[in-house]
Formats: structure tokens, C-alpha cells, sequence
């Protein structure tokens, strides 16, 4: 019995590590030269503040076990339907044949070069989500001209909930995300002044809500309901924004020293590319599985699997559940 399992990200990592302990030997393809790049840059995790590189350790160290064959740097470009299984076509042009198949491709951020009235790409105040995790982890959060910022803004929804970008669905992990960076700031720098742009802000899991409230109270970041529609540089490197206050219904205009997009998660191409070839291509690119409750693991193809962040988006632990449903799937079509 052959397994490949296509991507090394927290599902695929999770899945393979299951099904190794089982005593199954399993081949991990990872399109990057070491796995878990979408965390690598990730400082503190939510909701409990962990440390991003633990986690990335302690996944890891689930990878050292004999049955399981790293790929690295080695991406599955091309999957055919086979009589008995599937052919897989790797970026070096080797050919692997395979019984049973788990995705685990993951997604990509959102381009914030897509929302061109943000200026993103055009005033160094303009940074996303992820270039603010970086200067959080690595300690060095700084405006354009390398000062101590005064004032940050955060601007959720960037290219998800979004006609103009066709992204018409929740990315889940955002508004969390902003809350949690508001405080590390408010942490570092407890005289900048924090703001929240908002369209409706959703606290999902266990103890977002704590956290979100804990920003306002204890760290003093302020929320303001409502969208902003452009952003222009200043002659001094700040950027000025554009926005409505829709509680207050008042436009308003607010000059910050960074303006931080929370960018939405996307089908990544490997996602789109391989769900398309394997017939299981759902909306917006992401894989499609059969059934939201009964089935999310399993596909219409005999023999194919999906997990993780390659079916919708998905926060880090929801990602290493399913890729732990995703092996149990695949253990109970063998058995
Ligand atoms: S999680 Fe929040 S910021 Fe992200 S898309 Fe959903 S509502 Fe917008």
C-alpha cells in the first residue's frame, strides 16, 4: 500500500505522523525546501500567546520516524486517475505511483497589490498582516522611515468578504489575528495608539471573545466600525486613510504611521492546479470533499483525500485536527 501525501504544512504533517504510528510508510511531497513555511515567520500564535517556533518543533519532531519519507523542495505539479490508484508528476519530472492520496496543499495570502486604493506596494507605510507577524517576531516594528510607530492602523477583510475581489467568504483567522497583534503592539509600545477598522468582527473560537475584550480593556485598543476606502502617502512617509465610521455614519479622514492589511487566505495554486486535475475543484479554487459533516475528508475520487487549509480557510490547530480526521479516513478505507 502506497501513500503520498501532497504538502507539509500542519494537515499534511498531522496526517502523516497518524498514519505513521499506524505502521503505514508514507511519502510527504513539500513544493519548499523545509516544511511549515506558512508558520516559519509566525511569532506568537492565538489564542494562548504560544510560541510560533515551538510549534513548528514539536511538528517537526513528528516528521523523524522511519516510515515517514521527506520530499522537500520536491512539488506534485501533475495527478492522473490510474486504474489502481493515482499517478503523481513531481517539479524535478519524476513519476510516483500512489494507492491512496491525501492533499494537504494549503492556501496562499491574499496579494494586497489586488487592492490598489490601499497602496499597498507604493507607500512603505502599507504592510500586511504577515510583514507585521515578521516585525513582531523578529522585534523591530517600525514605520517607513525605521522610527517607533505613534499610531497603527489595522484594517480587516482585505480580499475576503470582498465583490471587487470576488472573495466573497469569511477567512476566519483575520479578525483574531488583528486582535492579537493589536496587543503584542500595545505590549512593545504602550504609548502607540491602536485602531481596529472593522466591518463585524468575529470572535469565533473559545476564548477569542476574552481576548478581544482584554484588548480594549487592558491595552487600550480602540475599534472603530466602519471601511476605509483609500489610502495616500504623506510628504513626511505616513499614510493618510480615507474611511466611514458606520456606527456614527461620518466620514473621516486619520493619518498613521503604518497601515496594516489583515489579508484573507486564498486557494493556493498547487490547490487550485491539483484539485482541477483530480476533478474535485470546489468554489474559489479550494478542494471540494464530499460532505461537510459526514465526509470532509473524503472526495468523490476512490482513493483521494483532502485536508487543511486546502478546502476553506482554517485556523492552525483546525488544520492539524483535520489532517488527524484526514488519516483516520484514510486508515478506515483500508481496513
Ligand atoms: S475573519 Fe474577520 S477580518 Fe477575516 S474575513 Fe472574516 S470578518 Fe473579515
Amino acid at each position: 500500500m502506497t501513500i503520498s501525501i501532497i504538502g507539509a504544512g500542519p494537515s499534511g504533517i498531522e496526517a502523516a505522523s497518524v498514519l505513521a504510528k499506524q505502521g503505514m510508510a508514507v511519502t510527504l511531497f513539500e513544493k519548499d525546501p523545509s516544511p511549515l513555511k506558512n508558520i516559519a515567520d509566525k511569532a506568537f500564535l492565538f489564542p494562548n500567546f504560544a510560541a510560533a517556533s515551538e510549534i513548528v518543533e514539536q511538528l517537526n519532531k513528528k516528521l523523524m520516524t522511519p516510515n515517514i519519507t521527506q520530499r522537500l523542495d520536491c512539488g506534485i505539479t501533475g495527478m492522473e486517475r490510474e486504474e489502481h490508484g493515482w499517478k503523481l508528476t513531481d517539479s524535478k519530472g519524476e513519476t510516483h505511483y500512489s494507492d491512496i492520496v491525501v492533499m494537504a496543499t494549503g492556501y496562499t495570502p491574499f496579494d494586497a497589490r489586488r487592492k490598489e486604493e490601499l497602496g499597498y506596494g507604493i507607500y512603505g507605510g502599507v504592510v500586511t498582516s504577515l510583514e507585521m507577524e515578521k516585525m513582531i517576531r523578529y522585534d523591530k516594528i517600525v514605520n517607513s522611515m525605521g522610527e517607533t510607530p505613534k499610531r497603527v492602523v489595522f484594517l480587516q477583510c482585505v480580499g475576503s468578504r470582498d465583490e471587487k475581489t470576488g472573495n466573497h467568504y469569511c477567512s476566519k483567522v483575520c479578525c483574531v489575528t488583528a486582535v492579537k497583534q493589536a496587543i503584542e503592539l500595545k505590549k512593545r509600545m504602550p504609548d502607540t495608539e491602536v485602531y481596529v477598522f472593522y466591518m463585524d468582527l468575529r470572535m469565533w473560537g473559545q476564548h477569542f471573545e476574552e481576548l478581544y475584550r482584554e484588548s480594549q480593556q487592558d491595552y487600550g485598543v480602540r475599534y472603530v466600525r466602519g471601511r476605509i476606502s483609500e489610502a495616500s502617502g504623506t510628504f513626511d512617509g505616513r499614510v493618510q486613510v480615507k474611511a466611514e465610521d458606520t456606527l456614527m455614519g461620518l466620514p473621516l479622514k486619520m493619518t498613521t504611521d503604518l497601515l496594516v492589511l489583515m489579508v484573507g487566505m486564498e486557494a493556493s495554486e498547487g490547490t487550485r492546479c491539483l484539485a482541477k486535475e483530480a476533478g474535485i475543484c470546489g468554489e474559489y479554487g479550494f478542494a471540494q470533499s464530499v460532505d461537510p459533516h459526514l465526509g470532509d475528508c473524503l472526495t468523490a475520487e476512490n482513493g483521494l483525500f483532502v485536508c487543511g487549509a486546502c478546502k476553506r480557510p482554517m485556523s492552525i490547530n483546525d488544520a492539524v485536527n483535520d489532517g488527524r480526521s484526514a488519516a483516520l479516513a484514510v486508515l478506515d478505507s483500508i481496513n
